[in-house]
């Protein structure tokens, strides 16, 4: 790996401002998808670690929350200007870890840093109320604190991005976090953690407990009363395991969870923009979004020509190592991802699909992907209950608004939902009529610091970024004083 400044690679784990080995010196392997190489062994740390990182971050957080929200700020701002600093290193530590194209990477760097900056600002917005009091000799106020100690658990679609998102608004609040991150994309969350340190965030209030043993270390998390939340973003399945596991211990909860996004394209879309949005919304990430486009319904008048002009762009992009230049599409995470869309693809065509373009695995070899295009799509197959975290996109065709808002409903998720029309009135019946935490009108990027992101249904609870995200961090104090 070709870095500016090569010390931004670490592979020890960050616990109470220091790196730390495993017992045995243990170590995982990382590896870069694009190549098969393993480009780092990183510390392999067990649930033992995870208590000395709360007995870490304890004190830490006492003694963080009692600086004001103005000093808090400050030194998050510093953070922020290093990871725009190293930018370029950050951007190549992540597409050789987890392997989107370099472009993408530098965008989700600079998204990332956003949350960094925006809930640095936040922290000095945090106020109580003094409330109208209903008895004469009394006064009501509240106060907002952190909630404390909280844990966090990353993916590795988002090596970045999810870390910020979390963190910045927690130790924005005042509070400190002890986070595991995906076992794929170690690196991205350590190299954040090393800025964090040369920042000046104090030793303790930001701990990386990197391991191979993601259950232990997550019930370690949720069983240990002195943290008082879980933020985790990843798979439904996982998200209710840290749920129930919380529950002895009745924990705040934020939890982002999987998505099976439709996307609607109504017969009086203007056809570009929804196939640039398509395109924006399918093949991101090589599709391993949880916000990715998984089922595309589009209106009779409409269907032919989209599904011409899909399969043309689709054919346009360059799939490779995202470290190539112009790469547009990188490798699917890994072998356990690759047998998922092949299996999507595979009952898709049993049942009667037809296959537009690619569908199969890339002449590059490794976990690559064809993009692929298939039509004539149906509720019976497995891509409409599933996001296929894959650059496949499944093609449905509908009549009526009411048949396709039933049908994009039609799914125990709701993360997110596109929309292509020019009609105003439609804009604003189906988005209203969509059980989605999120709706994209006719564009296929939406996530910014500043609008709330989450879901509804199995989807998770709780919002990130945005003025509500500070909240997750913060409880309520209510105060009454008699006079
Ligand atoms: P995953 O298996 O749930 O893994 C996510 C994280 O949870 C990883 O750090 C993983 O550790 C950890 N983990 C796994 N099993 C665990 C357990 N029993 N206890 C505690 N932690 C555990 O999810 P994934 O398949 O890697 O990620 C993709 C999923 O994330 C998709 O469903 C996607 O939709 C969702 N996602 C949601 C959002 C959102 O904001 N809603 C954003 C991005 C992704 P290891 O890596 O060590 O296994």
């Amino acid at each position: 790996m070709n870095l500016n400044d090569p010390t931004l690679l670490r592979t020890d784990s960050y616990i109470n401002g220091e790196w730390v080995q495993a017992p045995q010196n243990r170590r995982f392997a990382v590896t870069n998808p694009a190549t098969g190489k393993v480009i780092a062994e990183v510390a392999d740390l067990d649930a033992a670690a995870v208590t000395s990182a709360i007995d870490a971050a304890v004190p830490a957080q006492a003694a963080w929350a009692a600086r004001t929200a103005k000093d808090r700020a400050m030194v998050m701002r510093g953070w922020y200007e290093l990871v725009l600093a190293n930018a370029e290193d950050l951007a190549v530590i992540l597409t050789t870890e987890m392997g989107k194209p370099i472009a993408e990477a530098r965008g989700e760097i600079a998204y990332g840093a956003t949350f960094i900056d925006w809930f640095a600002e936040e922290a000095r917005r945090v106020c109580g109320d003094v409330m109208e009091s209903p008895i004469p000799d009394k006064r009501f106020l509240t106060f907002k604190q952190p909630v404390g100690v909280f844990g966090a658990i990353t993916p590795w679609n988002f090596p970045i991005a999810m870390i910020t998102r979390k963190v910045s608004p927690g130790i924005a609040a005042g509070c400190a976090c002890v986070l595991k991150p995906a076992e794929q994309t170690p690196l991205s969350a350590l190299a954040l953690a090393e800025l964090a340190h040369r920042a000046g965030i104090p030793a303790g209030v930001i701990n990386i407990v990197t391991g191979m043993d993601a259950p232990a270390i997550g019930s370690t998390m949720c069983e240990d009363d002195r943290i008082r939340k879980m933020t985790f973003t990843g798979s439904t399945e996982v998200g209710r395991i840290l749920m129930r596991q919380s529950a002895g211990t009745l924990k705040k909860m934020s939890l982002e969870l999987g998505g099976n996004a439709p996307l609607i394209v109504f017969d009086d879309a203007d056809i570009d923009t929804a196939i640039a949005g398509t395109m924006a919304s399918k093949y991101r990430n090589a599709g391993q979004t949880c916000v990715c486009a998984n089922r595309i319904f589009v209106q009779d008048g409409i269907y032919d020509e989209f599904a011409k002009r899909l399969v043309a762009a689709s054919d346009a992009m360059k799939v490779g190592d995202g470290m190539e230049d112009g790469v547009e599409q990188g490798p699917i995470i890994d072998r356990q991802g690759l047998d998922k869309i092949e299996r999507h693809v595979a009952d898709a065509l049993d049942k009667g699909a037809e296959l537009l373009t690619g569908g199969g695995r890339h002449d590059l070899g490794g976990t690559f992907f064809q993009p692929t295009v298939l039509s004539g799509m149906t509720p019976q197959m497995q891509m409409f209950g599933e996001e296929t975290f894959g650059p496949v996109s499944g093609l449905f065709r509908f009549s009526t608004d009411e048949e396709v808002v039933a049908m994009a409903n039609d799914t125990e998720f709701g993360l997110a939902a596109y929309i292509f029309t020019d009609s105003t009135t439609r804009l604003f019946r189906v988005s209203e009529a969509l059980e989605y935490g999120m709706v994209s009108a006719n564009t296929g990027i939406f996530s910014s610091e500043v609008g709330p992101f989450g879901g509804v249904k199995s989807s998770g609870l709780g919002r990130e970024g945005s003025k509500y995200g500070i909240d997750e961090f913060l409880e309520i104090k209510f105060v009454c004083v008699g006079l």
